[in-house]
This record gives C-alpha cells, sequence and structure tokens, in this order.
C-alpha cells in the first residue's frame, strides 16, 4: 500500500530506528479469567493479518505477503509479588519501545502482565508498517469479542478478522479510479501556493526520524462529557473544537493567518474496510484562513467545515501531494499535526473495566497535539509531542502549557469573543518578559555630553583625546578649541533648540565642532560632504540650520540656504583666539542646557523613501554613553573613529570615548579604515559586520586587541565564528540599535572560548535604563520562542521625527507597560526572545534593507 511504502523507505534510511514503533497498553480492572483472556489474545493476534507481513524486495521493490505460520511470541510477565508492579511493566514496554528494529523479524511485540490479582495489563507494539493508529481500538474489539463468546460457552459465534487483501485491493483500486483523480485535482487546488511554514520550535525541518519526545496531561477539569456539550453546541465534535483550539492556537502563536494543520485520517472507506487492522492512515494538510478578527464561533465553524470538506478526499496521500507540488525532499506544509482519538474503547472483557493508555504513535516531523479521549469520568488526556531535534523537553512543556491555556480560554470565552483575545501566556511567563528581563533601571547623572567631556578634561587635561594625521591633540586644547567656538555660536545668538549644521571630512575640526554645538546648548546636524548632493539640501531645507560650521574645502559639498562659518578661515581663527576657552556656564548660553534638548538630528533612510530627521536629546546620549563606558571599558584606550558621522554608529568610538577619557584615533575614510588604521593599536573597535572581510585582510593594525563590536546589520555566527577562529582572545559584542533610541538599546557579549549557539548571533537584552517588548499585532506580549516586532522603551528614546508629527506618532506609540504618558518605539524588527532572556535577531517586518549598515526603504 502506498503508505506502507513510505514507512518501508523511511526505515532502509536509518534502519534501526525505532521510530516507526506504536504502541499502547489495556489495563482491564476485575475479575478476569486468565486463561480465557490469554486464548483470546492468541486467536486474535493470529487473526491480524497485517501483523505477520513478511517483506522481500524484488527487483528493489519492496514486496510483502502474509506469512503461512504465525510465529509470535506472547511474554506472560507475573508481577502480583513485585513492589512498584506498574512501574516495572511500562519499564519493560518502554524498553521493548527502544529496541532496534528488524523488519524481517515480527512486527510485533505482545505481552500480558499479570499486575495484581484484580488487574491486567496487555500490551500491544507493532511496527507502524503494520498498523496505524485506528488498529487499536479493533485488535481490542475482536479480542473482547472472543473472550466474551468464550466466557458464554458460545466460542467461534462470530466472525474472525477479514484479511488484508481487501484493503490491499481497495487501495489498488482507488489509485486507478477516477475518485482518485478528483481528489488529487482538489489537493493541488488547495495548494496552489505554498503558505509560509512556520514552527513553533522556528527551527526548520530535521533530517531524522526521532521518537517523540511527549508532554502529557491529564485535565480532570476539563471533563470530555464538558467539552462535547461545548462542541454539541457549536455545532462540530471534539475532535472539531480541538482542531479550532489547535489552529488558534497556532494563529496566536505565529501571528499568521495562513494556517496548515495537519490531520490523520483513517482513508478508509466503508464499514468493511475500517473493520481490517493495516496501515492505511494518511496525514490531511488542512489549510485555514484564522483572521484576529475571527469570533470564537466564526473560527469553530470555519475549521469544522473546512476538516469536513478535506475528510472527503483523505484518501488521496500525503506523500503524492508533496510530488505533485515539488516539494523539497523532507519538507512537508504542516508542522502541527493534531489528533483526536477516542480512547473509550467502549468494550469490557465479562465483567472487567478497561482504559486504554497510548505509549508511542510512531516518528514525528516536528510537533503534534495528541487527545486521548477516555471513558466517562477520567477527563480528557492532552499528549504534546515534539522531535527532540527541534525542542528541548522544557520548550515541549512550554508549548504544552500554552495549548492548555488556549482549550482553557475556548472552554470559558464567550462564542462572540474573538480568537485575538485567547490567551497563550501565563502569569509567570508574562511577568518574565514583561518586567524580569526588563529590570534595567540604574541611576545616571544628571549632565550633558559637553559636561562628561569637561569633567573628563578636568581629570586628564594632557591625556591624549585624538590623534589624526600623526599628530595628538589633548583633553585640555581639545576643550579650549571647543570652548572658544561654542562662544563664537553663542554670541551668534545659538543656544538650546538651536540647530547647527556640520560638514565636514574626518578631522580636529569636525570634532572641535562637533563639541562646540553641543556646549553652546544647540543640536548639530551632520551633513556628510560625500552624501549625494540632493540629499544634503533636503536635509538644510527640512532642518533649517541656523548656520553651518565647515571648512574652505567643503564648501562646494554645502547646500544654498545656510550661512557658513569657515573655521579655516584666517580672520576667524584670529577672532576666535581672542575668545575666553573656559567652561561655559549656564548663564552665559541663551538658555539654560536641560536632558531634554536635542543634541543631535540624524537622518536614516531614504535612499529612495523620504529621509527623516530624528532628533536626539541629551539625556538619551548620556544615558547611552555612560552605560557603554560601564560595558565597555576599553572606551578609555585607544578606539577608532572611522565611519561617517552621519550615521550614529559613530557615537559609540566617538563622544563615547571623549566622555570617559579614551584616546580616538580618526581614520580619513570608512572604505579605507583598514589602511588608515595601519598601526594604530586599538584597544576597541567598532564595524559593521559587512566589514568583517576587509578586516580580515588587515595585517593587524586595524584589529584591535581587546574588544570588537558588531552592530548595524544582521549578524551571521558563521562569518563570525570563521573571524573569532584567527582572533580567539577578542571579546566581541553584537550591539544592536536603532537611531530612533540612541545608538544602542541591547546587546549580546561574546566571550572568548564561548560556543555560538546555532542559528543567528543573538542581539541580547535592553541596555540600562531601556526596556524591550516582543508584541504582537496587537500589542500583547508573545511568548518565549515566538516571532514578534520588537517595541523598545526607555530613556534613549528619541524625541521623534523633526517636522514629521504624523510619522512621529505611528512610530513612537503610547507603551501599555509603562507608567502615564511613555512612549515606545515600534523598530520594525522581527525579533523573538530565548529562553536566556537575549533576543535574536528574525528580520524586518517591512521593506528595509541596510546595505553596509545605512538603512534604506525599498
Ligand atoms: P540604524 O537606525 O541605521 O541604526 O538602523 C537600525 C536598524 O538596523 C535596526 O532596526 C535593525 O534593522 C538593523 N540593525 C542594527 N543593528 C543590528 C544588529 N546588531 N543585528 C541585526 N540588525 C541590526
Ligand atoms: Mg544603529
Amino acid at each position: 500500500m502506498a503508505g506502507q511504502r513510505e514507512i518501508w523507505l523511511g526505515q532502509q534510511r536509518d534502519p534501526d530506528n525505532p521510530a516507526y514503533y506504536i504502541g499502547e497498553y489495556l489495563a482491564l480492572r476485575g475479575e478476569l479469567n486468565f486463561s480465557l483472556f490469554e486464548r483470546a489474545v492468541r486467536q486474535t493476534v493470529n487473526e491480524v493479518e497485517a501483523f505477520h507481513l513478511e517483506f522481500s524486495t524484488g527487483a528493489g521493490v519492496p514486496q510483502q505477503r502474509v506469512r503461512g505460520e504465525r510465529d509470535w511470541r506472547l511474554h506472560v510477565v507475573d508481577l502480583t509479588n513485585e513492589h512498584s508492579a506498574n512501574d516495572v511493566a511500562v519499564q519493560w514496554m518502554q524498553d521493548d519501545l527502544a529496541r532496534p528494529v528488524d523488519l524481517s523479524a515480527s512486527l510485533i511485540t505482545q505481552a500480558i502482565f499479570k499486575i495484581s490479582p484484580e488487574e491486567v495489563f496487555w500490551y500491544q507494539r507493532a511496527h507502524h508498517i503494520a498498523a496505524d493508529g485506528f488498529c487499536g481500538p479493533i485488535v481490542i474489539a475482536r479480542a473482547a469479542q472472543i473472550y466474551n463468546e468464550l466466557l458464554a460457552g458460545t466460542p467461534q459465534a462470530s466472525e474472525p478478522l477479514k484479511p488484508i487483501d481487501l484493503l490491499l485491493d481497495a487501495d489498488r483500486l482507488y489509485r486507478a479510479s477516477e475518485e482518485f483523480e478528483v481528489d488529487k485535482a482538489f489537493w493541488k487546488n488547495e495548494f496552489s501556493d505554498i503558505p509560509e511554514k512556520f514552527t513553533l520550535g522556528g527551527r526548520g525541518v530535521s533530517g531524522t526520524l526521532r521518537t517523540r519526545i511527549r508532554n502529557k496531561t491529564i485535565l480532570p477539569s476539563l471533563e470530555s462529557a464538558d467539552l462535547k456539550a461545548l462542541a454539541r453546541s457549536y455545532r462540530t465534535s471534539l475532535s472539531g473544537l480541538i482542531l479550532a483550539a489547535s489552529a488558534i492556537y497556532l494563529h496566536r502563536m505565529s501571528g499568521m493567518q495562513d494556517i496548515v494543520l495537519g490531520l490523520p485520517a483513517v482513508a478508509r472507506t466503508g464499514g468493511t474496510q475500517r473493520g481490517i487492522p493495516g496501515m492505511m492512515n494518511n496525514t490531511l494538510p488542512v489549510r485555514l484562513t484564522m483572521q484576529p478578527d475571527m469570533s470564537l464561533e466564526q473560527a469553530v465553524r470555519h475549521v469544522t467545515l473546512r476538516v469536513r470538506e478535506v475528510l472527503r478526499h483523505q484518501r488521496y496521500r500525503y506523500e503524492d501531494l508533496l510530488r505533485d507540488l515539488r516539494v523539497e525532499p523532507g519538507q512537508v506544509l504542516h508542522s502541527l499535526t493534531v489528533n483526536v482519538m477516542s480512547f473509550d474503547y467502549g468494550v469490557q472483557f465479562g465483567d472487567c473495566e478497561t482504559s486504554a493508555h497510548n505509549l508511542r504513535g510512531g516518528p514525528i516531523n516536528d510537533a503534534s497535539i495528541a487527545v486521548y479521549d477516555r471513558a466517562e469520568g477520567q477527563g480528557i488526556e492532552v499528549a504534546f509531542d515534539a522531535n527532540p531535534d527541534l525542542y528541548t523537553e522544557e520548550e515541549n512543556e512550554r508549548n504544552a502549557e500554552r495549548f492548555l491555556r488556549v482549550l482553557e480560554w475556548l472552554k470559558n470565552a464567550p462564542s462572540a469573543q474573538t480568537i485575538s483575545e485567547a490567551t497563550v501566556l501565563g502569569a509567570d511567563e508574562r511577568r518574565r518578559l514583561l518586567v524580569d528581563w526588563n529590570d534595567t533601571d540604574v541611576d545616571v547623572p544628571d549632565a550633558t555630553f559637553p559636561e562628561l567631556f569637561e569633567a573628563q578634561a578636568a581629570r586628564t587635561p594632557s591625556a591624549t583625546a585624538l590623534v589624526f594625521a600623526g599628530a595628538e591633540v589633548s583633553y585640555a586644547e581639545l576643550n579650549r578649541r571647543a570652548n572658544r567656538l561654542a562662544r563664537l555660536l553663542v554670541e551668534r545668538g545659538l543656544g538650546p533648540e538651536s540647530v547647527v549644521a556640520l560638514c565636514f571630512r574626518p578631522g580636529i575640526d569636525m570634532i572641535v565642532a562637533l563639541l562646540a554645538v553641543g556646549k553652546a546648548g544647540a543640536a548639530y546636524l551632520p551633513l556628510d560632504p560625500k552624501y549625494p548632493a540632493d540629499r544634503l539640501a533636503y536635509m538644510v531645507r527640512d532642518a533649517a540650520p541656523a548656520v553651518a560650521l565647515t571648512a574652505a574645502q567643503e564648501l562646494a559639498a554645502l547646500p544654498d540656504g545656510v550661512e557658513p562659518i569657515v573655521l579655516d578661515q584666517p580672520q576667524l581663527a584670529q577672532y576666535l583666539a581672542k575668545l575666553p576657552d573656559s567652561d561655559l556656564t549656564d548663564d552665559e548660553r541663551r538658555g539654560r542646557l536641560r536632558p531634554h534638548h536635542p543634541v543631535y538630528i540624524i537622518y536614516t533612510s531614504g535612499s529612495t523613501g523620504t529621509p527623516k530627521g530624528v532628533v536626539i536629546p541629551h539625556g538619551g546620549l548620556t544615558n547611552y554613553l555612560v552605560w557603554a563606558a560601564k560595558v565597555y571599558p576599553e572606551l578609555r584606550g585607544r578606539t577608532a573613529f572611522h565611519a561617517s558621522y552621519a550615521f550614529d554608529g559613530s557615537v559609540t568610538t566617538l563622544q563615547g570615548p571623549l566622555a570617559c577619557g579614551g584616546a580616538v584615533v580618526v581614520a580619513a575614510s570608512d572604505d579605507t579604515f583598514v589602511d588608515a588604521l595601519e598601526g594604530a593599536s586599538l584597544d576597541l573597535l567598532k564595524v559593521t559586520p559587512s566589514h568583517l572581510p576587509l578586516l580580515a585582510m588587515s595585517t593587524g593594525g586595524a584589529v584591535p586587541s581587546k574588544r570588537l563590536l558588531l552592530g548595524g546589520e544582521p549578524l551571521r555566527r558563521q562569518e563570525l565564528e570563521q573571524w573569532r577562529r584567527q582572533h580567539p582572545s577578542l571579546q566581541v559584542v553584537n550591539h544592536f540599535g536603532p537611531t530612533e533610541t540612541t545608538v544602542g538599546c541591547a546587546d549580546h557579549h561574546i566571550n572568548p572560548g564561548d560556543d555560538l549557539a546555532e542559528g543567528t548571533v543573538p542581539i541580547g537584552g535592553p541596555i540600562d535604563n531601556t526596556r524591550t517588548y516582543v508584541l504582537d499585532a496587537g500589542l500583547r506580549p508573545v511568548p518565549v520562542g515566538v516571532a514578534g516586532e520588537l517595541y523598545v522603551a526607555g530613556s534613549g528614546l528619541a524625541r521623534g521625527y523633526l517636522n514629521r508629527a504624523g510619522l512621529s506618532a505611528q512610530r513612537f506609540v503610547a507603551c501599555p507597560f509603562g507608567g502615564p504618558g511613555e512612549r515606545m518605539y515600534r523598530t520594525g524588527d522581527v525579533v523573538r526572545w530565548r529562553a536566556d532572556g537575549q533576543l535574536e535577531y528574525l528580520g524586518r517586518a517591512d521593506h528595509q534593507v541596510k546595505v553596509r549598515g545605512f538603512r534604506i526603504e525599498l
């Protein structure tokens, strides 16, 4: 049969692997005539032809036939004198299920355990090639029938089980029938486009067959009778209800609307076929559309109708469909299988009560939910199974808990409630995500960047602040020059809330000017002379700087519409030399400089879209600089400033060291920074990951001795690993942050010798006084491991976009988790929490891309 062939091939690829075993046991309680029971079991097992199949490979094609003789063994184990007979028996079964496969030997294990005078376990294990999950009830019902007849003294009153040929013939007939073609067309139409796949573990597919890990919960609070009554009120079955819960669960876990569930189906037609044990079952990929604003009732209805529809085409094999669709080998369309089985077999052996217990249900692809509807009064049993290659036990347990929460919700929610309100997070997890992992409050001095720099200049006046083209500038000297220029700006009427453009190529004057603007209390607007002229012109029009500090050689690049102050003009230099060079006080300034005043305006995004000016206040910059000096102590050593100052990534290694006493080696230009830094003997360097290959070519001069910061773009494990092998003693940091949150809002540290986990390199957790939230479209936190959009709140937030109130309101939204009036920034980045509280970067929610660290909106 077609389904058997897939199993046969799967087993050939991994011959010993016991993943294809299925096993269960039936517990019988009460007065049992043991010898009659044993006879009934023997007779039943003999009748099941599927258990006695034998395989051969003629011409490469597997053939099967039913063995003539019945050479199987019934183990009878008396445990009535054992201490925990129950456990001993189950352990025996588990050991049996772990045994390597031999397809040339018997396909089954049969054992009867006497647990106590009132209790017997009947264990059956079969290879999946012989039996599917629907065989258990058939076999057990037949055994009960024989036993009851023996007990009544009317042996052989009923007919034996029918031969497996009937199933095989039906399968052959079906595959040659018109119905087969109809089904094929149906399924191809269902998947005329291939839906994006979501897996709970987010880890893609596993190549090997694995025995599932299982998280089993018995839910006494969810009486099957209650659930069935609820199902009836929704005009569906228990199975329909559980499938709806699963679809809602996947929808809430993924945020996706196009959901595919795997539904095991008997794939047999007619009463006769349904009474013959064998391997016929099929998995149906049920494609569902789950919209967040659907009511619970609509969702249940939709799922029920869809299931009904696909069941009409259940005989068309999934493997055939995958081949039709040219799905890559090993891939499937669904990630979660959902199976609801009645384990109330409703059989009685004389007066004995029975209960069935599933032990193993064949190999697992990704994850599966199996619900066993047990006998009256025993509740339902939910087994959440997972492939151990893709999930840890803990992750599986969490997923199980979340599913149960959705089930609870479904049970209690009014039918008109929307499915977006289904609860997946528990209170503990919610607190961990929102509070514990965002517990970053620390005190930060109430000082601006110029004040931090001035304090440093007072502490270490003769220390080197800048190194450029062979010359060195001390802290005291840099401070004096900046103070004089600041006084000039104040004379020109500039102060807090004014904007001063800077148009320089890298050099000492650029940095003097940048400090001077801050000291005057104004915000600097970097105009990189290398930027396209129309972009610079736009920035000048938009930000309307009062003046532009620049150099004679940049005048050509400076757009019209702003008055230049040319620093290297001789008269100006003479004038400046006469101004006092002590630190400015608030009294001298045009107004008091406070933390909410802007310190810089940096334009982002827009080689095609309109660039927007991000207005960063002093408070945010101070918070970042104080934090950076704490976590990157090498900023007090030698660092390099090589990236464009029109890009906030450069703040870390320019303002960063100047706020804490480091020496900044100023490189002429980004493209040649490796050459420019030859011999610089740096302690710390910050680059984008795309610079790594350049850095690998450096003969050593540009490579820092202590710490490498990487940021601005996704960091791939592989390229980092390669690089780390060459520089094993370096501290490496993945530094993350949008311009809108002041340079960086999260970082992940990789110490020498640390192994990188599979997947992407995490971006870490929030920095000081910062909170990071991973939210769904309704601004609800998503669970650990689930992709959501990253929102950032806290000290680093920009004031907004200059002159773009509407856009600011869209991206800086009210924070539902903070105090009154608090905002959070919507990054547009898709991330997920790892179980250890580190964030993993997954991609963008929009069409923004980065080229060498620069944002571009497509
Ligand atoms: P920018 O405003 O130029 O700093 O760009 C910010 C954007 O760059 C973020 O929203 C991310 O999309 C991306 N980005 C920055 N740092 C990282 C990082 N370490 N890993 C992945 N993406 C990053
Ligand atoms: Mg950034």
